[in-house]
């Protein structure tokens, strides 16, 4: 059976319901493909870390995605709150990023020379003020940075709130829809061709998460998507342990309002194998009774693996197919989808629309050059 929209998102992860949530505010008809049910991929397994707002934010286009969604955020919590009832669970709960070495220590320092640079709230803390900001931190710890801007989201409520609002804009989500290929017609995608049928269209957005690859291939376009497996432990405890989320260097703790602790978390390269191992448990567990000894009262409740979407460098890939006007790629945001969502999903309006970027887009085309190492897509790590 046909059935048409304005815009069919391909990938109902964070990524692809941001979009559609912003498109449909833009008065664009959605519909939403996912092979599975939207969010139960990465998206679900994340942390759901956001990055604190910097104020000069500079040319970066990394850092101006990240900061302008550290703007976003509380004004969508807010607006998908009033549409759909739903607290997405965004928290300014502050941060502490910690050294337990000299050589850390410098690394700690050089970051923050950053972050004066590009207006990021901080603070260096001496002793006396570790054990009012944060007094459970191990004694281990030689240095301590304070961030009162970092926040957090609960990321399936995220998806939860963005999966009503769209349907509440009119839009619609297809569980069970693989898109399988495209047809096209003159350099443009005219139907996306799913397991639950053909979709015509006026422009495709894919946002495929690390299948993105691979599908965008059948029409030609070549970009790595490689899964990044990242696994979390979940803690939980009768009472608050910890009031900040703690970071160190990619391994951090992110205490939920509820007393639940989320260690996370480890990287690696398996495939699309997103099953936790003893490994990846033990290397966590470890790392959180290191940070935070008192942990060693909470209980495990949980722990899950999922796959991030990479890129052939540190950043996203957002911008239009080679060759293809009106086919959107947002993917590619490995550790970082979650607190990049809001800024990308306004980029793809703009793409869909053909307006202006409000961010310089080249450095995140989808047939760049590597970029190095320095322009990172997520805050820390
Ligand atoms: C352990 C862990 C911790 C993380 N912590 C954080 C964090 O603290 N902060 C942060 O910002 N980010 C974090 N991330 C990263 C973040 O989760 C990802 O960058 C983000 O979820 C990527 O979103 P996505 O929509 O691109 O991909 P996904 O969430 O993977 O969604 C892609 C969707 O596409 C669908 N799909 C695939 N192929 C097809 C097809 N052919 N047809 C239809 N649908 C298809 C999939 O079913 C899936 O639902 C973390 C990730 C992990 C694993």
């Amino acid at each position: 059976m046909d059935q048409s929209a304005d815009v069919v998102i391909v990938g109902g992860g964070v990524i692809g319901l941001a979009s559609a949530y912003a498109l449909a505010c833009d008065g664009l008809r959605v519909r939403v493909l996912d092979r599975r049910a939207p969010g139960r991929e990465a998206s679900w397994a994340g942390a759901g870390l956001i990055a604190p707002e910097a104020e000069t934010p500079g040319p970066s286009p990394m850092v101006q995605l990240r900061s302008r969604s550290a703007r976003l955020y509380p004004l969508w919590a807010d607006q998908l709150r009033s549409l759909t009832g739903v607290d997405v669970g965004y928290r300014k709960c502050g941060g502490v990023d910690v050294a337990f070495t000299p050589a850390e220590d410098d690394e700690l320092r050089s970051a923050a020379g950053v972050w004066r640079s590009q207006g990021v709230a901080h603070e260096r803390l001496a002793a006396a003020d570790v054990t009012r900001i944060e007094p459970a931190l191990g004694p281990e710890i030689q240095a301590v940075y304070y961030l009162p801007d970092r926040a957090q989201v609960r990321n399936p409520w995220l998806i939860r709130a963005l999966i009503a609002a769209i349907t509440h804009k009119g839009g619609s989500i297809h569980a069970g829809a693989a898109v399988e290929d495209f047809e096209l017609e003159r350099g443009r995608v005219i139907a996306v061709r799913s397991s639950a049928g053909r979709f015509r269209c006026s422009s495709v957005v894919v946002a495929a998460g690390a299948w993105s690859g691979a599908l965008l291939e059948t029409l030609g376009v070549r970009i790595a998507t490689p899964p990044n497996k990242g696994q979390i432990v979940l803690l939980r405890s009768d009472r608050r342990l910890l009031g900040r989320i703690v970071e160190h260097g990619k391994n951090y703790l992110v205490p939920r309002d509820d007393g639940r602790i989320l260690v996370g978390a480890t990287e690696a390269d398996a495939g699309f194998d997103r099953m936790p191992t003893e490994a990846g448990y033990r290397a966590l567990i470890w790392e959180a009774h290191r940070l935070c000894p008192v942990l060693r009262q909470a209980e495990v409740e949980a722990t899950w693996a999922g796959l991030r979407p990479g890129s052939i460098d540190a950043r996203p890939y957002l911008g239009i197919a080679p060759g293809l006007a009106n086919l959107v790629i947002a993917a590619g945001h490995n550790r970082a989808g979650l607190q990049l969502a809001p800024a990308t999903a306004e980029e793809v309006v703009d793409l869909v629309l053909g307006r202006p970027p409000r961010i310089e887009l080249r450095a995140l085309a989808v047939d760049r050059e590597p970029a190095g190492d320095a322009d990172l897509a997520a805050f820390r790590s």
